[in-house]
């Protein structure tokens, strides 16, 4: 079906993102400077003049899901044009859609732009006034992700994003926090600070240093974790891995400066394993670096994906694999079965596991470490707590802890609770808890929402 024309009012442009929280920061770049030059974003494909997919190509089933929005966004309006990772696919893109109108690859906004422009005219007079000076997200206004580099210099043999995205290129610290700031004045009351290897920040512009409030600040992990701290907003670390210098953080943690939280791809335990995986601080003790965390910050909750069923996984590798887990008793868990990514050096590795047993052993590590969740949560049972309340309907509020991030791991349930607003800090009493979510009840607000409603704000 062709795009409906949309004359005389401004032109709009669909978009559908897929893929990591990284592609949404890039979609919002995109709707930003969309925005800026007069464009209409349109919630749906009759109403759009035409369609931006925006595509992942991490593993083989993201590409089918996002081959298969491209052929959904050319079935209903007609004029699409494709970018994102899967667009370094451009020919298998071209072959199984031969009508998209273009593909550009990650990170070329400018070429988006372009073919935007090719394909649907900018208006003359664009308002450039009417884009705030956060930009335009598509998160919910009380949270934002902080992207703080692009690539990775690491090698995991299971991966292909260093090839798609290039080696690591970190934004000097004065931008990301000019960044943060205009986040903060907006109304986000929690960044999501996010890369490919948050802890390797800055080691590609030599840790130069940039000034931010009158003072120069060196691009570093440790430097960027404390300047974050200082802007009274929660502040959560994505991508993290287990270096030594990652120790340098608890104590910004445990202090109450950033969120007592960390997302660390651990992948796995098993040293052949995580060998063979070739996987950055592969050597660390990570039992170890755990326990120390935690002596520093005791209510440290921890997050992580593993992948069962890697070539040459033996059920030694996985038995090692779940016995760590249950030392490290981590907060949160997610499991992917093993698939094999064109062009990831992987694919060539001896000893690739049956699909019964990846189905297996899937099943097994998800119900090993529900258990532990289920502890961990009721443990939680009679505290108080700070939440923040992500959404309010009829019947009550959703919302957070600190020890969870949105979209991947559990909610705070307030029944009852119809007079919260989204973004609301609130002190929270816990009543109860299942494996993954915990329920409660409004006990005050915390000091920084009084402020706030003290103040008017
Ligand atoms: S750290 Fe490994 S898995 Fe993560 S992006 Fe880099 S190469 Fe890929």
């Amino acid at each position: 079906m062709p795009a409906p024309a949309n004359k005389g009012a401004a032109p709009r442009i669909g978009l559908v993102s897929l893929g990591c929280p990284k592609a949404l920061v890039d979609s919002e770049r995109i709707v930003t400077r969309l925005h800026a030059e007069g464009y209409e974003l349109s919630a749906s494909y009759e109403g759009a003049d035409a369609v931006v997919v925006n595509t992942c190509g991490f593993l083989n089933s993201a590409k089918e899901e996002s081959l298969a929005a491209i052929g959904e966004a050319l079935a209903e309006n007609g004029k699409v044009i494709v970018t994102g990772c899967l667009g370094v696919e451009a020919d298998r893109i071209r072959a199984a859609h031969p009508g998209v109108l273009a593909i550009t690859g990650p990170h070329q906004y400018e070429a988006v732009i372009g073919e935007v422009h090719k394909a649907v005219p900018r208006p003359h007079d664009p308002f450039l006034d009417l884009v705030p000076p956060q930009g335009i997200r598509l998160t919910p206004r009380h949270y934002a992700y902080l992207k703080i580099s692009e690539g990775c210099n690491n090698a995991c043999s299971f991966c292909i994003i260093p090839a798609l995205r290039g080696r690591l290129k970190s934004w000097p610290i004065g931008e990301v926090m000019r960044e943060a700031e205009r986040l903060v004045e907006a109304g986000v009351q929690e960044l999501l600070v996010i890369s490919q290897d948050t802890s390797a920040y800055g080691l590609d512009l030599g840790y130069a240093k940039s000034a931010w409030r009158g003072e120069e600040r060196e691009a570093r992990f440790l430097s960027l974790a404390e300047a974050l701290g200082s802007l009274g907003v929660w502040v959560r670390l994505h991508y993290v891995y287990p270096y030594p210098h990652v120790d340098q953080v608890l104590p910004l943690m445990a202090d109450g400066k950033v969120l007592p939280y960390l997302d660390i791809p651990f992948q796995h335990a098993s040293s052949s394993v995580l060998k063979a995986m070739r996987r950055p601080a592969h050597q660390e003790k990570t039992l170890d670096r755990i326990r120390a965390w935690r002596e520093i910050c005791p209510d440290l909750a921890i997050r992580s994906t593993f992948i069962v069923g890697f070539p040459g996984e033996t059920e030694e590798d996985f038995a090692a694999l779940l016995d760590w887990l249950s030392e490290a008793r981590l907060a949160r868990v997610g499991c992917f079965k093993y698939e094999n990514v064109d062009g990831a050096k992987a694919n060539a590795l001896p000893g690739h596991v049956p699909e019964e047993v990846k189905e297996e052993r899937h099943a097994r590590l998800m119900l090993h470490q529900q258990a532990i969740s289920a502890e961990l949560l009721a443990g939680r049972i009679g505290t108080e707590i700070e939440i923040i309340v992500d959404e309010v309907d009829e019947e009550g509020a959703i919302a957070r802890s600190g020890w969870d991030a949105p979209e991947i791991d559990g909610n705070v349930y307030l029944n009852g609770e119809t007079r919260a607003r989204p973004g609301a800090r609130l002190r929270v009493g816990i009543e109860h808890a299942d494996e993954y979510d915990l329920w409660g009840s409004v006990v005050a607000p915390s000091d920084a929402d009084r402020r706030a409603e003290l103040s008017g704000a």
